[in-house]
């Protein structure tokens, strides 16, 4: 019997191979993807109506011209613009959930920091190591306490800079999953690093989703998680990891995941972390966070209270599970990663 292939997080020709193996005797999915936030965004519906996978993606790219800060007619972009306004509620509700959500990571996810990438760069062409004193400058106007909630209002002090790039593809996926509700379907959405899958899976069996391999092409995976889900049960798994978006200057590689004290790349024994929630917002948020605190007592507490569990790959080459998602987890045969010793994991 062929093995089911999995679904690879940020990996359109693994979710094919996947499609392939799971349809042979159900019906195929319809397919929809598309290019949102800067990321491949696929939907591949099992059942229901024909333009619900379009719909999807329609409403990903709403959300992107709500919270894009590449766009100088996104809310978030009008917002900075003028330091206060009316967003709309949706961008609101996103901005607010994140800054909330920032203060309990003790600001390891700061929505705040936008100055920062836009000096870095990560999200065009020609990312660039920054001047220190401008970088120094950028910091300064960081900080959750800068955003302001009053009613409808949205206040920025300081000169803060939303963005959303951490959050905006799990909010994204959130909004996937409230669509496929009550439609009697089973989906899978892939959106850059972040993953929902939808439903039982076609054919029976759980659903088996990659996760990417950090030293290999967007298309290898090391490990698989397994998750056997009831109909409109939805599963999120989000991976934040040092290979994302790198350039190299002076000998020395960047990536984007930044640290919040410094403004430089997080610098820690990680290369990835996945996280696993049973929402979008959350897996997404919290593999970002979970990659700046690293392994710990803060990421242990964060990962009870609001995951199902996470996945931190090391640059050792190890790699250790949550309790959560021990029995979800399973290793590939040939991965050139090993797990830690309970005692040495943290
Ligand atoms: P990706 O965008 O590759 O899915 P993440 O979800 O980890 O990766 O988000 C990284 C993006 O979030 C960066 O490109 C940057 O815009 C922003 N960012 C970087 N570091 C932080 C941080 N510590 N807190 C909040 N946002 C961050
Ligand atoms: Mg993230």
């Amino acid at each position: 019997m062929t093995k089911p292939r999995p679904v690879a997080a940020a990996c359109a020709a693994l979710i094919l191979l996947f499609s392939l193996s799971a349809c042979r005797k159900n019906a195929a999915p319809t397919e929809s993807d598309g290019f949102v936030m800067g990321s491949f965004f696929s939907v591949k519906v099992y059942g229901g109506d024909e333009g619900l996978g379009r719909e999807i993606l329609t409403d990903a790219g709403r959300l992107e011209s709500l919270i894009s800060v590449t766009r100088t007619d996104s809310d978030i972009s009008r917002l900075i613009e003028n330091g206060t306004g009316t967003p709309d509620k949706e961008t609101a509700a996103l901005l607010r959930r994140s800054v909330d959500l920032g203060k309990d990571t003790c600001g390891a996810l700061d929505v705040t920091l936008g100055a920062v990438p836009a000096l870095w760069g990560f999200s065009g062409e020609e990312p660039r190591l920054p001047a220190e004193a401008d970088l120094k400058a950028a910091l300064a106007t960081a900080g959750l306490d800068n955003v302001v909630f009053s009613g409808d209002t949205v206040t920025l002090k300081n000169g803060a800079k939303p963005d959303l790039g951490a959050v905006g593809k799990g909010a994204a996926l959130d909004a996937a999953a409230a669509a496929l509700k009550s439609q009697k379907v089973s989906a899978v959405v892939s959106f850059g690093g972040s993953v929902l899958v939808f439903g039982q899976k076609p054919g029976g069996g759980p659903w088996t989703v990659g996760v990417r391999d950090p030293k290999g092409d967007e298309a290898s995976y090391f490990a698989t998680l397994s998750f056997a889900l009831q109909a409109d049960e939805a599963v999120f798994v989000s991976t934040s990891g040092s290979y994302e978006k790198t350039f190299t200057e002076n000998g020395k590689t960047y990536h984007h995941i930044l640290d919040p004290k410094t403004g430089y790349p997080v610098e820690n024994d990680l290369v990835s972390v996945t996280a696993v929630a049973s929402d979008g917002f959350l897996s997404d948020a919290l593999s970002t966070a979970l990659f700046v605190l690293g392994p710990g007592d803060r990421a242990d507490a964060l990962c009870k209270k609001y995951l199902t569990g996470a996945v931190f790959v090391y640059k050792d080459g190890t790699v250790s599970v949550t309790d959560g998602l021990a029995d979800a987890f399973s290793l590939t045969e040939d991965a050139p990663y090993r797990l830690r010793q309970p005692e040495a994991a943290a």
